[in-house]
């Protein structure tokens, strides 16, 4: 995504670049064809300007943001994703999600259906 983005750019600024030499041409300054072509080049200059900047702040901002893969963090609670592999550390049986409480600040206490233990769940945070 930022790659296409950059190459968009430097192709606005190459199609801009063509614009701009072509209001120096002789027959545009005879025709009177000068200052659109300089405001179309300019538009195009700028169009690959945002692209750039886009491009560098999502590429910015994304390893803090969703360091999870994209639209996958949205849809499941990283809690949720723990809770799959979750086994009981005394006797090693798979936890029900039934038995999951929330607790006071988020955190969040199973209750083992085979031994009775309960244990708390600590969400790693992934950055
Ligand atoms: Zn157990």
């Amino acid at each position: 995504m930022r790659i296409v983005a950059v190459l968009m750019a430097v192709f606005l600024w190459l199609l801009g670049a063509l614009f701009l030499l072509a209001a120096a041409a002789p027959e545009a300054v005879a025709g009177g064809k000068v200052v659109p072509r300089l405001i179309v080049g300019l538009l195009l200059f700028l169009g690959g300007l945002v692209l750039i900047i886009f491009a560098w702040r999502s590429g910015k901002n994304s390893p803090t943001a969703d360091s999870a893969g994209g639209g996958k963090s949205a849809q499941e609670p990283p809690g949720q994703l723990s809770l799959k592999a979750l086994t009981c550390p005394h006797c090693g049986g798979q936890a029900d999600a039934a038995s999951v409480k929330v607790g006071p600040e988020g955190t969040m206490s199973v209750t083992c259906q085979y031994c009775g233990a309960v244990y708390l769940i600590q969400e790693e945070p992934k950055w």
